[in-house]
């Protein structure tokens, strides 16, 4: 795996810390991805030896590794904590992983949705357009990747934005869908709808792309086909993958 060709790409979750070695051509994981609970509490130390953990078993040998996180990432350092531990804000990502790897490693650390939106630009929803685009995934936050063309405009937090006095994501993540026990219908039409027709208004994008696990094949069906946009809307399609994809992505441009 020390071959150029090959890339490991970490991506840091709720749930689970997952990895796998990406292809740098094509996008595909080269082995099925490899999964760690996430250790709880997730504080910064304990999730770098999972993170360790898991690029070992990756295949990873040294070579530039990318690794995302649910948060705002400037420079390697982790600046918000809305569904993350509390201690993860003002902590260096990149040193912090780059010492549990035990190594020199270059180490890039990007926003989750951005990795996500990184990939699907490159391999899958995005391919071609050249105008703006949204991702958006909806799990436990709304996270968010803006791009004008092939171009991402890093960090934005679309899910924080405050719409009718209430927190977007606290409206329409999916992790409300499942708290409040809405149907597929419901939550699509009442609280999907009206953000992403907010998001229209401030954003007027071109192409907007529905990411998470309520993207994947029988869930999208189940209320994406009744959204109403201006915008094309596509559901993502690297699934679970485009977090590891985009974070192997971002490695492999380190310079
Ligand atoms: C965080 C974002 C993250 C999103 C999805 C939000 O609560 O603020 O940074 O991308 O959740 O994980």
């Amino acid at each position: 795996m020390g071959s150029t060709k090959y890339v490991v790409g970490i991506d840091i979750g709720g749930s689970g810390v997952k990895g796998a070695p990406v292809r740098a051509k094509t996008g595909a994981l080269v082995t099925d991805r490899f999964r760690i609970p996430t250790p709880k509490p997730a504080t910064p130390q304990a999730v770098a030896e999972v993170v360790a953990e898991v690029a070992r078993e990756s295949g990873w040998t040294g070579g530039p590794i990318g690794c995302t996180v649910p948060a705002v990432v400037r420079r390697g350092v982790v600046q918000t904590a809305a569904n993350i531990d509390a201690s993860w804000v003002g902590v260096k990502a990149a040193k912090l992983f780059r010492k549990a790897l035990g190594g020199d490693a270059k180490v890039a650390v990007l926003n989750d949705a951005d990795a996500a939106g990184i990939a699907e630009m490159r391999f899958g929803a995005g391919r071609g357009e050249r105008g703006t685009t949204l991702l958006l995934t909806f799990g436990t936050g709304i996270g968010s990747a803006v791009f004008v063309g092939k171009k991402l405009w890093p960090n934005a937090e679309l899910g924080h934005i405050r719409y009718d006095d209430r927190i977007c994501e606290h409206v329409a993540a999916d992790s409300v869908r499942q708290r409040q026990h809405l149907t597929w219908e419901r939550w699509g039409k009442k609280r999907v709808q009206p953000v992403l027709e907010y998001y229209e208004f401030l954003f007027s994008p071109d192409r907007i792309i529905i990411g998470g696990g309520v993207s994947k094949p029988g869930k999208w069906e189940l209320f994406g086909p009744a959204l109403k946009t201006r915008a094309k809307l596509v559901p993502a399609q690297l699934g679970n993958e485009a977090g590891i994809v985009g974070a192997a992505m971002a490695a492999r441009a380190l310079k």
